[in-house]
C-alpha cells in the first residue's frame, strides 16, 4: 500500500491551485540542512508553514510592537496579526500568480521573527549596542530564530526549514554577513534574485503596514482623515466609497477605504507581476533566480502612490511626538538592559548564562555580546519593562 503522500490525488493537493512552471515546488526544493524523510501527508513548505506556528518565536510576536506597543490598547496590530495580515494578502497574490501558497504564507509568517520588543525603536537600539560586535539586523536575525535559536527537536537545533523558506526570510543582508552564511547568502554576492514567492512576502509586508498603519493611526487620533485625503491613495478610495454609500461614515468609511486601497494595490501587483512575468518567460525556479531584476512588483504609477502614502505615515505618524516619546523610552530600555547584562553575564537566566559563557570562550567579547542580544531580541515588550524594572528599580521583587 502506498504511503498517504505518495498518493496522486494528495499530492495534487499539495497546493491549493496550479504551479505555474516559475513557481517553487515542493518536489524540486533544495531540501533542509539536515535530510529528514518527506512528511507523508503534508507538503515540505506546509510543514515549514506549520513548524513556524508552532515555534515559541511565533507565539511572543503576540506581545512585540508593530508601531503601538501592546499595552496602548486591544485594537491595535501587533506583530502576530501584522504577519497574518501580511500571510492573507501573500497568498492571494500568489493563488492569482500560480506561485506556491503554503511557501509564500511560510515566509510571511516567519518574516518578522527575530524582530526585537518595540519594534524599530528596539531593532535600532540593538544594532547601536552591537555596533562593535557586528551589528544586529532584525532580518538576520529571523533567520538565526529558525536555524538556530529555536530549541524544539531532537535531532537538530532550530527548525530545520527548507532552502526556499530560507531564502525567502533573508529579505537582504550586507555583503560581509553574505560571506558567512553559505549557500543562503551566496545570492546577495551573485547578484540573483530569490524565488517568486519570496519576493511576493517582501511586497506583501509593505502593502499591510502602509494599510494597517493607516487603520491604527486614525483609530489611535495621530493623523486625520482630511490630511490622508491629500495622498492620492488614500483620497481616492475614500471619494469611491462615499460615491457608492453616500452618508456612510466613522468605522465603516475607513474600513471601506482601506480594503479598497489594498484591493487596488492587490490588484495592481498581480497584473504588473504577470505582465513581467510573461515578458520574461521564466521556466523555472532557477530562471526566476538568475533574473537581473525582480519581477513580483507594483506598476510605477501604483508604487509612486504607495511611496507618497509611506512617505505621510513616516512624516505624520511614526514620527509623531506620542510614537516618538514611545520609541525614546524603549530605546532606554533595552539599552540599558543590553549593557547590564552583558556587563554581568550572572544575571542572565542559566541557560543563557551557559551560552554566553561558551561563546566568549570560542568567540571573545562579541560572541558573548552575540548571545546577551539573542536574549534581548527574543523578548515581549512586556518582558522587557518588566525585566528592565527587575535591574533597575530598587524597590522591585527579583
Ligand atoms: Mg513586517
Amino acid at each position: 500500500m502506498n504511503a498517504p503522500g505518495d498518493h496522486p490525488r494528495m499530492r495534487a493537493s499539495m497546493n491549493d491551485a496550479p504551479l505555474a512552471p516559475y513557481a517553487a515546488k515542493d518536489e524540486t526544493s533544495r531540501g533542509r540542512r539536515f535530510p529528514e524523510p518527506p512528511p507523508a501527508t503534508r507538503g515540505e513548505f506546509q510543514r515549514d508553514r506549520d513548524r513556524i506556528i508552532h515555534s515559541n518565536a511565533f507565539r511572543r510576536l503576540v506581545y512585540k510592537t508593530q508601531v503601538f506597543v501592546n499595552h496602548e490598547g486591544d485594537l491595535y496590530r501587533t506583530r502576530l496579526t501584522h504577519s497574518v495580515e501580511v500571510a492573507q494578502i501573500g497568498r492571494s497574490i500568489a493563488r492569482a500568480l500560480g506561485l506556491h501558497e503554503a511557501l509564500t504564507e511560510a515566509i510571511c509568517l516567519a518574516h518578522d521573527l527575530g524582530h526585537t520588543p518595540f519594534g524599530h525603536a528596539g531593532q535600532d537600539a540593538l544594532n547601536e549596542c552591537m555596533r562593535d560586535y557586528g551589528g544586529f539586523e532584525h532580518n538576520m536575525q529571523s533567520l538565526r530564530v529558525v536555524d538556530q535559536l529555536e530549541e524544539r527537536y531532537a535531532d537538530f537545533d532550530g527548525l530545520n526549514l527548507t532552502y526556499e523558506t530560507r531564502e525567502g526570510i533573508l529579505k537582504h543582508c550586507s555583503a560581509a554577513n553574505a560571506r558567512t552564511l553559505g549557500d543562503i547568502g551566496e545570492r546577495f554576492l551573485q547578484r540573483r534574485q530569490p524565488s517568486l514567492e519570496a519576493q511576493l512576502a517582501n511586497l506583501a509586508d509593505a502593502i499591510a503596514y502602509n494599510n494597517h498603519d493607516v487603520d491604527d493611526g486614525l483609530r489611535a487620533g495621530l493623523i486625520e482623515v482630511d490630511a490622508l485625503r491629500q495622498v492620492a491613495l488614500f483620497g481616492r478610495a475614500h471619494d469611491e466609497t462615499l460615491a457608492a454609500h453616500p452618508g456612510l461614515g466613522g468605522r465603516r468609511l475607513i474600513h471601506e477605504t482601506i480594503r479598497r486601497m489594498i484591493g487596488r494595490v492587490v490588484g495592481d501587483v498581480i497584473s504588473a507581476s504577470g505582465a513581467r512575468i510573461a515578458a520574461a518567460a521564466p521556466q523555472s525556479i532557477e530562471d526566476v533566480r538568475a533574473q537581473p531584476a525582480p519581477l513580483v512588483a507594483m506598476s510605477d504609477a501604483v508604487y509612486a502612490e504607495h511611496i507618497e502614502l509611506k512617505r505621510f505615515l513616516h512624516a505624520n505618524l511614526y514620527r509623531h511626538s506620542r510614537v516618538l516619546r514611545m520609541t525614546e523610552k524603549s530605546r532606554r530600555v533595552l539599552r540599558e538592559l543590553f549593557e547590564a547584562l552583558l556587563e554581568d553575564i550572572d544575571l542572565l537566566p542559566a541557560e543563557h548564562r551557559r551560552a554566553a559563557a561558551e561563546a566568549e570562550t570560542a568567540g571573545g567579547r562579541a560572541g558573548r555580546a552575540r548571545v546577551v542580544a539573542d536574549y534581548v531580541a527574543g523578548m515581549t515588550d512586556r518582558f522587557a519593562i518588566l525585566e528592565h524594572r527587575r535591574l533597575f528599580d530598587p524597590d522591585a521583587r527579583s
